[in-house]
């Protein structure tokens, strides 16, 4: 059979902006291969591409590093489903922060939440600061924003919401219009919720960054991150820093996290399903002290949740406090026998930990305290398995870690 070109009808067909979140999961940043049709792109891992002439190259592509085929559509869907002109993706939601604050001049100040995440908070403290760059904490950044704001020298605001492991909201637009008025970005770090539950760009943030590894990927074998914004001058100066710092992702993990995303709608409406009855589980126990999950409606910013989140979903991420201290949020997270007691979130499968001793051990344990973040207090992750199962599996786990703790654990 001989192939021509016009054997293929039908060029590739990109969806439509107005096509909703499913459609574009699917298709954005999908194009059929048009020599052989194929409905799935093949994986790249060329670092080099012809060039016709010096400075000519046959197609878009150079250098691998530069810019490759599966970070190029992988970034198209990502922008599509963030709502945003412009995505870059990097090999960690770690080196997505890494390569903002290096986008900052010498001299420059950034406002930050004060529960984020562990390795902004390390970088934040112990990196930015070797380039000049101060970051001040705020626990309750829409009161106080306006007085922290240092005028000529505050170019970010960094908020991440829900906040890790707590759970507490940030009202975006609050903030953003307080920022815009100074000329100050505002960055809101989605990983929690993910693009299906929340885009930031609609509420007036700047540039939305994603820990890849967690929802978007969803099936916790790939390490990745990406930031979207809709700013040219922004596009410029980070993707020329993508480049030149080279912290990207590999062909293979970009097709992998591509896949992945494919499926995010149908995996965040089933953990947020599971969340809340999880969460409602929890908060109808006797064992529990209390429960920290947005889409409560006993939240106390349930307001925003219905406000920012799509259809006031609480997505798949909550925490609680057990009666018994540390001891007791310990054996909790051994006597589950669904959810696995690992760090990480946002992949198929629920996962529990205890942020005091794991993710959040490095910070001191007053600064914790006043965050919310006690020793009885475990966060849980919840995947897609089903709901009947996970209510029965916490239920069990309440009852071994408290309710027979005192005769058979004196511990
Ligand atoms: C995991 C995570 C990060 C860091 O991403 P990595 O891909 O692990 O580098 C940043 N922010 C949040 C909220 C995260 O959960």
């Amino acid at each position: 059979m001989t192939q021509t070109q016009d054997t293929i009808e039908t060029p590739p067909r990109p969806p439509s902006p107005v096509n909703q979140f499913g459609t574009l999961a699917v298709h954005a940043g999908s194009p059929h291969d048009p020599v052989t049709g194929a409905v799935i792109e093949s994986i790249s891992l060329s670092t080099t591409f012809a060039q016709s002439a010096v400075g000519k190259p046959v197609g878009l592509y150079e250098y691998t590093r530069s810019l490759n085929p599966n970070r190029d559509n992988f970034e198209k869907a990502i922008a599509a489903l963030e709502h945003a002109r412009f995505a870059l993706a990097f090999s960690s939601g770690s080196a997505t922060t890494a390569t903002i604050l290096q986008s900052l001049a010498a001299g420059s100040h950034v406002i930050s939440i004060s529960d984020v995440y562990g390795g902004t908070h390390r970088y934040f403290t112990k990196v930015a600061a070797a380039h000049g760059v101060q970051v001040t904490f705020s626990p309750n950044i829409e009161v106080d924003v306006a007085q922290l704001i240092r005028p000529n020298e505050t170019r970010l605001i960094w908020i991440e919401t829900p906040s890790n492991p707590t759970l507490s909201l940030v009202d975006i637009r609050a903030v953003a219009s307080v920022a815009h008025n100074h000329g100050i970005h505002v960055v809101v770090d989605n990983t929690f919720l993910s693009p299906y539950v929340q885009n930031p760009l609609d509420h007036g943030a700047d540039i939305v960054v994603h820990s890849v590894t967690k929802y978007i990927n969803g099936h916790s074998d790939v390490l990745m991150g990406a930031a979207a914004f809709n700013s040219p001058e922004l596009f410029d100066r980070l993707s020329f820093l993508q480049n030149a710092i080279g912290a990207v992702p590999s062909p293979f993990d970009c097709w992998l996290a591509h896949r992945g995303l494919k499926t995010l709608h149908l995996r965040a409406r089933e953990a947020t399903t599971n969340a809340t009855i999880v969460a409602k589980t929890l908060a109808s126990s006797p064992h529990v002290i209390s429960v920290n999950y947005p889409g409560l409606s006993t939240h106390p910013q349930y307001h925003i949740t219905q406000k920012q989140h799509r259809n006031g979903m609480g997505g798949g991420m909550l925490s609680f406090r057990i009666h018994g201290g540390k001891e007791a949020a310990e054996r909790f997270c051994q006597q589950t026998k669904i959810f696995t007691l690992a760090e990480s979130l946002g992949g198929v499968e629920s996962l529990v930990e205890v942020p005091g001793s794991m993710t959040h051990a490095g910070i001191p344990r007053e600064q914790r305290e006043a965050a919310g973040v006690w020793d009885d207090l475990v966060r849980v992750s919840c995947g897609i398995e089903d709901g009947e199962d996970l209510r029965k599996d916490i239920l069990q786990a309440l009852e071994k870690a408290v309710g027979s703790s005192k005769i058979t654990n004196g511990t």
